[in-house]
């Protein structure tokens, strides 16, 4: 075994992100590994992009209140120790509230080329003002 060493605290770039994100890389790939898992620290009103998962994605909530939101307007509301699963190739964003931070760990597999993320346009205020409210 050995101690993982991890990258810096990287902050989520605005091509992807709405508002402060903060990603800690927990795991990347290695040797036969294809997990991917990083620790994902959401300000108040920060939001991915819309983005579809090759493989889908876990997401497992650690603290605050959050929102998880698919293209047929389904809210799933985010609060510690809660799990949602996004399957393969679902559009769909994550993100805090309006009022709390939120911090959720991603898991996810590698395609071999790279995470197998498809990033899409940002959610509008609107969008976001819509899950909050339902
Ligand atoms: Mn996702």
């Amino acid at each position: 075994m050995e101690l993982e060493t991890v990258p810096p605290t990287a902050k989520g770039p605005a091509e992807r992100f709405t508002g402060d994100v903060y990603v800690d890389l927990v795991h990347g790939p290695r040797e036969r590994s294809r997990l991917l898992a990083s620790l994902v620290r959401f300000t108040p009103g920060a939001r991915t992009n819309w983005h579809a998962h090759a493989l889908g994605q876990t997401l497992h909530c650690t603290a605050g209140r959050g929102l998880v939101v698919t293209r047929d307007g389904t809210v799933i509301a985010l609060r510690p120790g809660d799990t949602v699963w996004t399957p393969p190739g679902e559009e769909h964003w994550h993100g805090a509230t309006d009022d709390n931070l939120m911090c959720h760990y991603a898991l996810l597999e590698g395609t071999g080329d790279g995470d197998g993320t498809t990033w899409l346009e940002p959610v509008t205020d609107e969008q976001y003002r819509q899950a909050q409210a339902g």
